[in-house]
């Protein structure tokens, strides 16, 4: 039995007939196996050779039973998606009872929780000087207008830009 062509190197057809067979030694098998390693013309050859083979069935149907395992995949990557967008979205809620989106982007209409309690005792204040002023006039007016341009500062102080609430 020749296995390779004395000329080329290369595998003769008797030896893939062999290799296709069951009838090599192991030595035969192991130099066949070897020249496959690096030839790719052999290689190649003996590839389109074993393709010519008809195609090995599976012992049971497996289409059916994929395609159960591909949609429960699915069905978990959904549920992961929706998880990430509802805790995103309870996080997000946290954090607008907060307050800390009107902190974030300065709204000067909607203000902080704190600038709301400062604004009402402002009022407090200003009510409280109304009555006073109703008593004393003069003085009054005067303390009003005051404590009216201290509340200014700060609000401005707060608002560097000047948007202030007043
Ligand atoms: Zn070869």
């Amino acid at each position: 039995m020749t296995l390779f062509d004395d000329r080329t190197g290369h595998i003769t057809d008797e030896g893939f007939a062999a290799l296709a067979g069951d009838t090599l030694d192991e030595l035969s098998r192991l130099e066949l196996a070897e020249h496959l390693a690096f030839c790719d013309l052999c290689c190649a050859k003996y590839a389109q050779l074993t393709e010519q083979g008809p195609l090995e069935q599976p012992s049971r149907p497996l289409a059916a039973p994929t395609m159960t395992r591909i949609r429960s995949r699915g069905r978990v990557i959904l549920l992961r998606r929706a998880l990430k967008v509802s805790v995103a979205a309870c996080l997000a809620l946290t954090l607008w009872q907060a307050g800390a989106f009107d902190a974030l982007t300065g709204m000067s209409s909607g203000h902080t929780a704190s600038e709301r309690r400062l604004q009402i005792e402002q009022k407090r204040n200003l009510d409280a000087l109304e009555e006073l002023s109703e008593e004393h006039d003069e003085p009054a007016q005067t303390l009003n207008m005051k404590i009216s341009n201290a509340v200014d500062q700060f609000f401005a102080a707060i608002h560097p830009k000047g948007d202030n609430n007043q």
